[in-house]
């Protein structure tokens, strides 16, 4: 018995393999502005970057600690 299996390929089309998604705006990205589509999605996502990094800083209260002083 032979078998006649055939092999479903996977039709991808090669634009999609090569090209991704602006993480920002979903467009296509351009090669100039890897992973980005434009040059201005490009700054907008270091200038998210960026404010991220400043944030960073802890927004913890600081502990009032009642310390009562007892002398003698
Ligand atoms: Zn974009």
């Amino acid at each position: 018995m032979e078998k006649d299996l055939k092999t479903a390929e996977q039709n991808i089309p090669e634009e999609k393999k090569l090209t991704s998604k602006c993480p920002l705006c979903k467009k296509p990205t351009d090669i100039k502005y890897r992973p980005f589509c434009s040059d201005r999605c490009k700054k907008v996502d270091l200038h998210r970057w960026i404010q991220g990094v400043y944030k960073v800083e802890t927004d913890e209260e600081v502990d009032s600690v009642k310390s009562e002083d007892h002398e003698g």
